[in-house]
């Protein structure tokens, strides 16, 4: 009963992910990606156990494991003092727990196993600098230069896609701004540990550090509010503007991390987008997944695990029952999921961003709290199966 063939817009994490899933069930996949060439995108990527565990199932686990580093753990610390405040175990503990590896890696290391395993695999076709600007599902098939019985918007936060669904969301600025360095491992600072994950967090910021093992760099994320800055999506700061963020958002922060930060080579602003609630799919044979559907605000580090998710469930669910109610099946499933995982976010926010009493509660709770215990807060996350569905 599985889909014959399907046409993916986007060859992101999302789309990559929904024609390998797709194709294991027999299906044949016609991606159409608007970059005539896949460059590397972003910097680092967190791949927590929930999205690993696909991957495995695809395949691609094994291409990532020789070059990821697999983080001792996560640990929170002040921004100020630079000291911990607490951590969550990862490495052999967390793989344990959840059954499957947590991982830190370049968006191109994970983007290059997957398009590997693309053009391996017989039943995937992948047309590159195709760009679809007014999608209709006639148009998709002239593209494609074949009929389909599944049409996937995997077309990212600013999708197209979402035009062929009645009641879509809306791509909306957030109030956050990230600043993404990469910095050459030999010359960070020793305060940045090289075995783990670490968040420095502070009153209305965060800032994300890792290492990136396979190309011999740290990866750092500084999170805080900002501005508007249209349908932008990364831009090169000028010095100006970078040493004004720091004074506004990193006021009273560790001498060192500012340094590091106004130091740091090349730094880029994303202005960060979520999309609005809204449906994911037509009811027929037309559903969104990943960022076009969701995207989501990076405080929790699910976004594109959640797009592996959606690709493996998504193809599970039309191998099974008849694709219109599989899709509205999927819709009602993936929506609660990423509901839940985008609330932990929220939550994650409130905690970094605390200031004043809140942070002093925060930080008595942390002081109290048993690693095993805030791992277990997670379980529901990571442990979780995608792929298998509820009874
Ligand atoms: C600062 C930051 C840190 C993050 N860290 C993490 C993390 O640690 N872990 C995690 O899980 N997530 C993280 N995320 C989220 C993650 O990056 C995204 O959720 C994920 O990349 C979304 O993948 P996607 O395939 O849905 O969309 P995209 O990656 O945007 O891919 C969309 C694809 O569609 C193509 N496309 C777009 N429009 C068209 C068109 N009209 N026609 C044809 N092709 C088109 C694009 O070229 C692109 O290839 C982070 C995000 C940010 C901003």
């Amino acid at each position: 009963m599985a889909v014959q063939s399907a046409i993916v817009v986007g060859a992101g994490v999302a789309g990559l992910t929904a024609a390998l899933s797709l194709a294991e069930t027999g299906t044949q996949v016609t991606v159409l990606e608007q970059s005539a060439q896949m460059s590397e995108v972003g910097a680092g990527l967190q791949i927590s156990a929930n999205g690993a565990r696909v991957l495995d199932k695809l395949g691609v686990l094994p291409l990532l494991t020789c070059d990821w580093l697999q983080p001792e753990c996560v640990t929170l610390a002040s921004g100020a003092t630079l000291a911990d405040l607490t951590s969550i175990p990862l490495g052999r503990a967390g793989a344990t727990r959840w059954g499957a590896p947590y991982g830190v890696l370049h968006r191109s290391t994970l983007q290059n196993a997957l398009l590997r395993k693309v053009d391996e695999n017989p039943r995937i076709s992948l047309k590159l600098a195709t760009r679809i600007e007014s999608p209709s599902k006639e148009a998709l098939e002239a593209e494609a230069g074949t009929r389909a019985n599944l049409f996937v918007g995997a077309d990212g936060v600013w999708s197209k896609m979402r035009s062929l669904v009645e009641g879509a969301g809306e791509a909306r600025f957030s109030g956050f701004v990230a600043w993404r360095f990469v910095i050459p491992e030999k010359d960070a600072p020793t305060f940045i540990p090289r075995n783990r994950v670490t968040a420095f967090t502070g009153p209305d910021a965060h800032v994300v550090c890792y290492p990136l093992r396979e190309v011999g760099a740290i990866n750092l994320v500084a999170i805080s509010a900002g501005e508007d800055p249209g349908a932008a999506w990364s831009i090169s700061p000028t010095e100006e503007e970078r040493r004004a963020f720091v004074t506004r958002a990193l006021s009273g922060w560790s001498r060192q991390l500012c340094d590091l930060l106004l130091s740091a080579p090349q730094p880029t602003w994303w202005p960060l987008f979520g999309v609005s609630d809204g449906h994911w799919t037509d009811s027929r044979d037309l559903v969104l997944i990943g960022d076009a559907a969701h995207a989501m605000l990076p405080f929790a580090a699910q976004g594109a695990v959640m797009a592996i998710e959606d690709a493996y469930d998504l193809a599970a669910m039309v191998s099974s029952i008849p694709v219109g109610a599989a899709l509205v099946r999927y819709e009602a499933m993936r929506r609660a999921r990423v509901a839940k995982v985008r609330a932990r976010g929220d939550f994650n926010r409130f905690a970094y961003h605390a200031r004043g009493p809140v942070r002093i509660a925060r930080d008595a709770v942390f002081a109290v709290s048993p690693a095993s215990r805030l791992a277990a807060k997670l379980d529901w996350i990571y442990g979780y199966q995608a792929g298998v569905q509820p009874a």
